[in-house]
């Protein structure tokens, strides 16, 4: 059987020598019989393996969802269950006297967030933090919680202002699928992949009711414009406006039926995903009239033929390379569509001006076939990455409410998880950095709750068993050296160290932190980082420039120069030029990895300023398939995304929880009689059930009845000894 699962794919998180084989092993051989638990700790023991066969058996019977201490795990159904998220259900999770006595569910979270909000005497912000590798199901939970406090926000208010309330709700509400058609894609992993992070919060006003929101996006991967891995798409707006478009639309942008442009590859399959309609009425609702509309798939038309044109190597190194024959009339077109002259795009594509010496003498160079196509790629990501910047500012400025109108937010986090892939970059160290700094906000978020409840209960208790994340930390963002800081050095001081150069310099810098090590086995330079979920080896080639991420000047001005009103926005003529990467600029040098950085310490503020919840979303499987659970994949996803961590602290700490009702239950027999203490049914004579069987705390008398009675029992068991 081990054999069968582990053909069914290997996740690389998961290597031979990996102590969760042996988890798995386990697993694979136990017999153990896993009743219906709605919560992993209460799984006994509590192991990887055990959590392991008690989600597989919950997913047999279509039981998606599992808590996990102060976490709930998703699996994804990877089937319809419509049922699971009617409008029926999240108001019964909302009128629910008693909560956690209902099924675990994200209605749970998602109520409980709201009573938190409520309950407050002063307004306390709550963020849910849904995580998950791709295709897990992160954006789908993001949006059916979107769709509850929709529902249950909508069901308090008054007739007058229903309306009202219903305009901003459904405004939100259409803020997604805009959101997805620009920034989502088909990618292998998942058919509608979300290619930014986003952080939303729904505004609330003094009585729970939605007043607005605000979107926050990161890292959008704008490369996927004008690079698409095989068999992966572009972002589905292409799709949707070559599929969708009118015959007069088509007509006005150039897009005549069966057109082939090479950033469109597999346009012949077809995504629910492609529907331009959905796009346009939510574009409509928020704002976005149809003449701005038209402007915009104009110019995302430009786009599409820009992509289409190719230059021949030139024969000389002094003279400028050609378009290639058949990319003529797509230079003409591009140039009408982004209303730009067709020379000054030519001219811009394939000459480089260098300005250079005392006098700042201006030097032109004909650039090189590469050089000319990496050109015009950079032409399509700064104007799209622009075009979506600006886009969510509009959406922002469509949602969000006036802050006297707002007290409180629930926010929703949903950026992409841990990432190790044979081939690891730039986005890679960014995106598990970031999920670093979320388990760190985690782990310290579930030791400071366990660490209440235990003084709560008067146990001692020491965390010295845990070891936290903060060396990997410290290796990436930490000072005076770390990873960004010497990958920002070499952008900086525009130095052209060679990838072993670089090598050299991080591992003389940071030898003594122990979450660093090095690949010797392979040929290009790399380094690995002990993550916590894993150990990820990073190749270092290409890595400064991407955090350059260099623009060239005419390419901005190129874009200046543009008679289109939107362009001009997304360009304004007074606009400084771009930050030059020069040795002698005093300024510093903004790098991908410091915005990333400081947007990522914005967000971690915002997030320790609000109670967090945390989703883990699961994909059962690769393929996407309903009713099949791949163990070795989902175990590597328990540990990426932090469960096994959280099984590890719950084991570290008191691994069995027993109410006092039924410690009494099982061990009040070893009890004694003694004559003068009252029966425990007349010391718990006005208890009536305990918390366990009715939800409810026992009295503080109760409590100290229990308490007694137990430590009565406890006097007469013998010291417990250690197995060997
Ligand atoms: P992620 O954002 O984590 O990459 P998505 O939320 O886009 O993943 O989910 C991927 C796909 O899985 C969805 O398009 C949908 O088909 C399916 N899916 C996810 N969650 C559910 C669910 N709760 N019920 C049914 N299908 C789901
Ligand atoms: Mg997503």
């Amino acid at each position: 059987m081990l054999q069968q699962i582990n053909g069914q794919g290997t996740h690389s998180l998961l290597c031979s020598n990996d102590p969760l084989r042996e988890d798995l092993q386990v697993f694979l051989e136990s017999e153990i019989q896993l009743a219906e638990l709605d919560d992993l700790i209460k799984v006994n023991p509590v192991t990887p393996a055990t959590v392991l066969r008690c989600l597989q058996e919950r997913y047999q019977v279509d039981v998606f969802y599992t808590n996990a201490g102060c976490t709930l795990v998703a699996l994804n159904p990877f089937k319809p269950v419509s049922y699971l998220y009617c409008p029926e259900l999240m108001r019964d999770y909302h009128i629910a006297p008693q909560l956690q006595k209902l099924k675990p569910h994200i209605f749970t979270v998602g109520e409980q967030t709201y009573r938190n909000v409520k309950s407050q005497l002063e307004p306390v912000n709550q963020s849910i933090i849904v995580s998950g590798e791709s295709g897990a199901g992160k954006t789908w939970t993001s949006r059916c919680l979107m769709k509850f406090y929709a529902t249950v926000t909508n069901s308090s208010i008054s007739e007058e202002s229903h309306e009202r309330v219903e305009r901003i709700e459904k405004r939100v509400l259409d803020s997604n699928p805009v959101m997805e058609a620009f920034g989502n894609a088909c990618t292998l992993r998942n058919s509608n992949s979300s290619r930014f992070g986003k952080y939303i919060q729904l505004q609330l006003n003094r009585t729970q009711q939605m007043t607005g929101a605000s979107v926050q996006t990161y890292l959008l991967e704008k490369t996927r414009v004008a690079y698409q891995a095989p068999l992966e798409r572009n972002f589905h707006i292409f799709y949707q406006i070559t599929k969708g478009a009118s015959s007069s639309e088509r007509l006005e942008w150039h897009l005549p039926e069966g057109a082939a442009f090479r950033w469109l590859p597999n346009s012949e399959r077809t995504l629910e995903e492609d529907c331009f309609e959905v796009t346009r009425d939510a574009m409509l609702h928020l704002g976005i009239d149809h003449s701005i509309q038209n402007n915009i798939f104009k110019v995302l038309s430009g786009l599409l033929h820009l992509g289409n044109i190719r230059f021949a190597e030139s024969e000389d190194e002094s003279q400028v390379c050609q378009p290639q024959e058949d990319a003529k009339c797509f230079v003409m077109t591009a140039a009408s569509l982004l209303r730009i002259s067709k020379e000054e795009l030519l001219e811009t594509l394939r000459v480089r001006t260098i300005t250079a010496g005392k006098q700042q003498q201006v030097f032109r160079k004909p650039c090189s076939r590469a050089e000319c196509e990496t050109r015009r790629d950079c032409l399509a990501k700064v104007t799209y990455a622009r075009l979506f910047d600006w886009l969510v500012s509009i959406i922002n400025g469509s949602i969000c409410a006036e802050s006297s109108t707002w007290d409180t937010f629930i926010g929703l986090l949903d950026v992409y998880g841990f990432e190790c892939f044979p081939n690891n970059n730039l986005e890679q160290l960014c995106i598990n950095y970031a999920n670093e700094k979320l388990q760190q906000h985690f782990v310290a978020h579930y030791l400071r709750a366990q660490q209440e409840e235990y003084a709560a209960e008067g146990l001692k208790w020491s965390f010295i068993s845990y070891q936290d994340n903060q060396s990997c930390l410290d290796l990436i963002e930490g000072s005076p050296v770390s990873i960004c800081s010497l990958i920002n050095e070499e952008c900086r001081l525009n130095r052209l160290s060679s990838a072993i150069q670089l090598q050299t310099r991080i591992e003389n810098a940071l030898s003594s932190n122990v979450s660093l090590s090095r690949d010797k086995l392979s040929k290009s330079p790399n380094f690995v980082i002990a993550h916590y979920a894993g150990p990820v080896q990073y190749q270092i080639e290409g890595m400064v420039e991407k955090n350059k991420d260099p623009v060239p000047p005419e390419l901005i001005q190129l874009l200046q120069h543009s008679r289109d009103s939107l362009l001009q926005k997304l360009f304004p003529s007074q606009e400084k030029e771009p930050e030059q990467v020069s040795g002698q600029s005093k300024a510093p040098v903004v790098t991908v990895v410091s915005k990333f950085k400081s947007s990522l310490e914005q967000l971690m503020q915002v997030l320790h300023s609000t109670t967090p919840h945390y989703i883990r979303c699961i994909k059962p499987n690769s393929q996407g398939q309903a009713q099949k659970f791949q163990a070795n994949e989902v175990l590597s996803q328990l540990k990426a995304c932090g469960i096994v961590e959280t099984v590890h602290i719950s084991a570290a700490g008191f691994p069995i929880r027993l109410s006092f009702q039924s410690f009494l239950e099982r061990y009040d027999l070893l009890r004694k009689p003694q004559p003068v203490q009252p029966s425990p049914s007349s010391r718990l004579s006005r208890s009536s059930p305990t918390r366990e069987h009715s939800g409810q705390q026992p009295s503080p008398e109760e409590e100290v009845g229990l308490q007694s009675l137990i430590g009565d029992i406890l006097r007469t068991l013998p010291p417990m000894t250690r197995p060997a």
